[in-house]
């Protein structure tokens, strides 16, 4: 199968849905009909996070490897290596192998209930997502990603140590990149620079996230350590208890970002859909709109 290297490499943006295990069947009929409505769009792929522990890890397998059997669309799996010992995780990939999924996010995680608690590893298990690339690498052929942050790793110290085993977990095996989400598109150039710069090709994808709900984007923002700029956050506080409004502005800020990012040669948009499709599609569109209209204007 082309790895989603080769893809990224053939020069048209990608573009990709991220979604999340649910915990009901109500929850599971809202994906579904998420999944249904992006599927005639054809996106490059589809990501399926990979839960804090438990029986949303099973959820996660499940979901993933029904969409690679009853769907068009290219499953990536993520996995962490949060509690799993190194065999656990040859049996889960293994698990995606035989599924026919042969894409996969891999990642440290968080230590699960408190994400910003010290950090410790399964006594048999990896300390780093370097660890559990490699390890992809060697179980076959898998096309593999890892997670890149456009205002530093949280935990880094500083910017040279962040990059610099950032580039180690590209070299381990990584064929592309999606960052954490962010909200100032200078945050994402600048990373880029300075992984260049760092004598590295692998291609970044910027995350999208949709912000129309101040109380919701607070939350996430706070979680991923993202800074979400001021005036957002005031337009969004406005229309707090105007759906519509906070939806339009949210829409509207995120297709300024993508195109900007896109304009400056960003390989792709991964859009976080929260399992609903309305927003991000909306924003897929306003993109489509935006290129072709491009097009045009070169084409005269
Ligand atoms: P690492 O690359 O291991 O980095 C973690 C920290 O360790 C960084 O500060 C890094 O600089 C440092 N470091 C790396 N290597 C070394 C080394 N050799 N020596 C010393 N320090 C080192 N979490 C989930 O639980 N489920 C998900 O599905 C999920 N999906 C995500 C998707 C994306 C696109 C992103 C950006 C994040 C996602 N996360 C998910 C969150 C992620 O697991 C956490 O942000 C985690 O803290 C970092 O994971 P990592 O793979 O970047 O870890």
């Amino acid at each position: 199968m082309t790895t989603l290297r080769d893809i990224l490499a053939a020069g048209t943006p990608s573009f990709s849905f991220e979604f999340f295990p649910p915990r009901t069947d109500a929850g599971t009929r809202t994906l579904w009909q998420a999944i249904r409505r992006i599927e005639p769009l054809a996106p490059t792929f589809v990501s399926v996070t990979y839960g804090a522990g438990g029986s949303s890890r099973d959820r996660t397998i499940e979901v993933t490897q029904r969409i690679a059997a009853e769907t068009t669309l290219r499953p990536v799996a993520h996995l962490t290596a949060v509690g799993h010992s190194t065999a656990e995780l040859r049996r889960i990939i293994g698990q995606y192998a035989d599924a026919g999924v042969r894409d996969v996010l891999a990642l440290r995680g968080d230590p699960p209930g408190d994400p910003n608690a010290p950090w410790t590893p399964h006594p048999d298990g990896f300390t780093h997502a370097h660890e559990l690339v490699s390890l992809v690498r060697e179980l076959g052929d898998f096309s593999v990603g890892v997670a890149a942050f456009p205002e530093r790793h949280p935990r880094s110290p500083d910017w040279e140590s962040d990059i610099r085993h950032f580039v180690a977990k590209c070299r381990a095996g990584a064929d592309y990149a999606i960052t954490q989400m962010f909200f100032d598109a200078e945050d994402y150039l600048r990373l880029r620079d300075r992984v260049a710069a760092a004598g590295c090709d692998t291609p970044i994808i910027p995350e999208i996230m949709p912000a129309t709900d101040v109380r919701q984007i607070s939350r996430f923002a706070e979680l991923s350590h993202a800074t979400f700029p001021a005036p957002l956050a005031r337009r969004l506080d406005a229309a707090r208890d105007d759906p519509a409004a906070g939806h339009r502005i949210g829409v509207e800020y995120a297709t300024a970002m993508a195109d900007r990012l896109l304009a400056e040669g960003a390989p792709g948009l991964h859009y976080i859909t929260l399992n609903r499709s309305t927003a991000t599609l909306e924003i897929h569109q306003n993109i489509q709109n935006s290129r072709s209209a491009h097009v045009l204007a070169a084409a005269r």
